[in-house]
């Protein structure tokens, strides 16, 4: 008989896109998640130097505030030209009032003198899952996704560094995929996927 460990595990994230995409991808491994926006849970400071570190605050901070498990992401991109910057930073990349906009202008011109074949770079997604505030065995999972940035944007799917991410295996930007393709082959998905798979191990 398998045991259940909540009825209600709480998302860490108030991002309607993002909430839709990981209830979609646990909800097929018959996990149900609840945005912490209903809770009220504010967004917690995410000050911490790694994405593990920044997933394990968001998680811990909805799980203390609502009493409930809790499920949490830290996600972005880094480019080896730059010496993997800019990383954690990746949403806060052009400063002060930042768009993705912004950041892609930016990131292309830091890169302007850069050769093809050293335009490397990859997505990452922390997962992490707490069963409590204080549990000392959280479920981490991780996945990236390889790519190469573009020298001009391609492309208006997707968000964040899309246009600018070419995808050597499918032949095209980030952007210019379908958000069903980009979820088969997403850093998110790889690391939801991992996590869906542990869980389901813990819940059994
Ligand atoms: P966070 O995980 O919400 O803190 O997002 C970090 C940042 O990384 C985003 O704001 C984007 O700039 C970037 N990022 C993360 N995942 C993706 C992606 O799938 N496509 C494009 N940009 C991404």
């Amino acid at each position: 008989m398998s045991k259940k460990i909540s009825n209600k595990i709480i998302l860490a994230s108030g991002n309607a896109g993002k909430v839709r995409e990981i209830n979609k991808l646990l909800s097929d491994h018959g996990i149900e998640v609840v945005p912490q926006t209903e809770y009220d849970v504010p967004e917690a400071l995410e000050d911490g130097l790694t994405f593990v570190e920044n997933a394990l605050k968001k998680a811990r901070h909805a799980a203390k505030l609502t009493g409930l498990p809790a499920i949490a992401d830290d996600s972005g991109i880094e480019v080896d030209a730059l010496d993997k910057r800019p990383g954690i930073y990746s949403a806060r990349y052009s400063g002060e009032g930042a768009t993705d906009a912004k950041n892609n202008i930016k990131m292309l011109s830091e890169l302007k003198d850069v050769s093809e074949e050293k335009r490397t770079a990859r997505y990452w997604c922390v997962m992490v899952y707490l069963e409590n505030e204080n549990d000392p065995t959280p479920i981490i999972t991780q996945g990236t996704l390889e790519g190469k940035i573009l020298t001009a944007p391609q492309g208006d799917g997707g968000f964040g560094y899309d246009p600018i991410f070419w995808l050597a295996e499918q032949n095209c930007s980030a952007a210019e995929l379908s958000l069903q393709e980009k979820n088969k082959i997403s850093h998110r998905a790889i690391a939801l996927n991992a996590l869906a798979n542990a869980l389901k191990e813990k819940l059994k």
